[in-house]
């Protein structure tokens, strides 16, 4: 019998009626990774791991929680103690971290197995998976397409039914995009819910890990445990975790969703367009009623982004200087020269062009013009969504502009291209709000998303929203043909 595609809830069944052990399923999970290898999901598997750790739970027999005995592939960004970690950057290629990151740590606890670390674009910096060192990950769904990105080999390995679920980071799009692009569910949650203390940090007050999964119930319950107040993170937010999986299931007959009249959706490709149209439609016969929002400066979210995030990656990057851990340089006159050896062979071109951006946001005499009037701005934007969100429940957008596209074929030649992938979704970062991105069909066989964002703290609204559609549709149990990926 085959795991490929099974969702927690299936395998958790299977694994009850000792239909299959936990280090079965470990080893076909891995099995899996290895089968599609073309598909460059993982960096790194944890083969040797994550079979001891299987056999050590089926001694114990205490199946007691969700995840136990569930195999999960992890992005290659949070830190795990003795299996490497790189970021999907030459300058960690050689990282291995001698602490876990408490997301991880918090997923293992309840008894998960990690298999392996997903593929990413370095440092999180990218749309399309196309900036990693490792090489660019396929689509699931297309060879030769982009997964979407940053977390897009945790969404291709979810989405090739590799693993049932997997962790992703998002600073301005990286679960939902890539969750969009793959045909899977992926939820940002509230900046704050959950811990970031190793994950390496890339932008530190718009990262938050989150789930991504091939269903809103089985993200339900990655976010369970992946929550929760961390006194070595000074931004976790010390509040209480509901059960995200006891009110999945409530009715949303009367729930107020929100559209952004500032997005004019008339841009977009007429067949994402149909698709969004189709989903309002859908969720007017499951009782929602919607209504036109205005968020006057939406329209900065971009650029705002774009000041903000290359400013804080410029601070947080400066740590790897080829001294302390990572690549470091051979044949270097003196320590200047070794750190600018090092860094410029250890880092990317995006990686470098958003260090340069941020520094440049920073320096004396452009901080003002730039970095503080960024932050302004952010204010103004946040204020907008508090004061929509004193109306409605939700708001919906499509998760992107498009479907996924060809390798090299988007922000060659001009990187902006590229940045706007994330239009509708890096505002919910810069006001720290939870969002979520659902499958709803598809655009010349590739997937396509819808986004609900919700208001602070409110996943479960989102959880829910998103469960009731999933109930009544069947996109989400729509699954790519791999038969080109042997
Ligand atoms: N695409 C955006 C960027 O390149 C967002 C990335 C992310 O969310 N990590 O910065």
């Amino acid at each position: 019998m085959s795991i490929q595609f099974k969702s927690i809830t299936e395998l958790n069944e299977l694994l009850d009626n000792k239909a299959i052990s936990v280090l079965e399923l470990t080893q076909e999970s891995i099995q899996l990774a290895k089968k599609y290898s073309e598909l460059n999901c993982f960096v790194t598997l944890n083969e040797e791991n994550s079979s001891n750790r299987a056999s050590a739970i089926d001694r114990d027999q205490k199946n007691t929680s969700l995840l136990s005995g569930i195999p999960l592939a992890q992005k290659d960004l949070f830190c795990t103690e003795g299996l490497r970690t790189t970021c999907s950057s030459k300058i960690l290629s050689n990282f291995i971290p001698p602490y876990t990151a408490t997301v991880v740590e918090k997923l293992e606890d309840a008894g998960s197995i990690t298999i392996g670390k997903t593929n990413m674009d370095e440092f999180a910096m990218g749309s399309s998976n196309e900036t990693s060192f490792f090489g660019s990950v396929h689509n699931p769904w297309k060879k030769g397409f982009v997964p979407g990105g940053s977390s897009g080999g945790s969404a291709a390995a979810v989405a090739a039914g590799i693993v049932p679920a997997a962790t992703g980071t998002d600073t301005g799009g990286s679960i939902r995009q890539p969750a969009a692009h793959c045909g899977i569910t992926g939820l940002k949650p509230t900046y704050g819910r959950i811990s970031r203390w190793g994950m390496i940090a890339f932008a530190s007050s718009l990262d938050q890990a989150g789930p991504l999964a091939r269903s809103a119930e089985d993200c339900a319950i990655l976010l369970n445990s992946m929550s929760g107040y961390d006194s070595k993170d000074t931004t976790s937010l010390n509040s209480d975790v509901p059960n995200f999986l006891e009110n999945i299931n409530q009715s949303i007959k009367g729930k107020k969703i929100g559209i952004i009249k500032e997005f004019d959706l008339s841009d977009l490709d007429t067949e994402v367009q149909k698709r969004f149209d189709e989903s309002k439609k859908a969720y007017e016969n499951l009782g929602a009623e919607f209504i036109e929002v205005s968020l006057p400066n939406i329209s900065a979210s971009v650029p705002t982004y774009y000041s903000i995030a290359p400013a804080e990656c410029s601070s947080n990057l400066s740590r790897y200087d080829g001294v302390r851990f990572g690549h470091r340089a051979e044949n270097t006159d003196d320590l200047n020269d070794l750190y600018i050896k090092s860094r410029s062979e250890g880092f990317g071109d995006e990686v470098k062009r958003r260090i340069l951006i941020g520094t440049y946001a920073l320096s004396a005499g452009y901080y003002d013009a730039y970095y503080k009037k960024a932050q302004q701005v952010r204010r103004l934007i946040k204020n907008d969504f508090d004061q929509v969100f004193k109306s409605i429940d939700l708001l919906m957008t499509p998760t992107s502009p498009y479907t996924a596209f060809k390798f090299e074929s988007k922000g060659t030649q001009n990187p902006v291209e590229l940045y706007l992938e994330d239009l509708f979704t890096i505002s919910s970062n810069l006001a720290g709000l939870p969002a979520i991105s659902i499958p709803h069909g598809q655009v010349n066989s590739l997937p396509v998303g819808l986004q609900l964002i919700g208001n602070f703290l409110r996943e479960d609204e989102l959880l829910n929203a998103a469960h009731v559609f999933q109930q009544n549709s069947d996109f989400h149990h729509a699954k790519p043909n791999l038969e080109n990926f042997k």
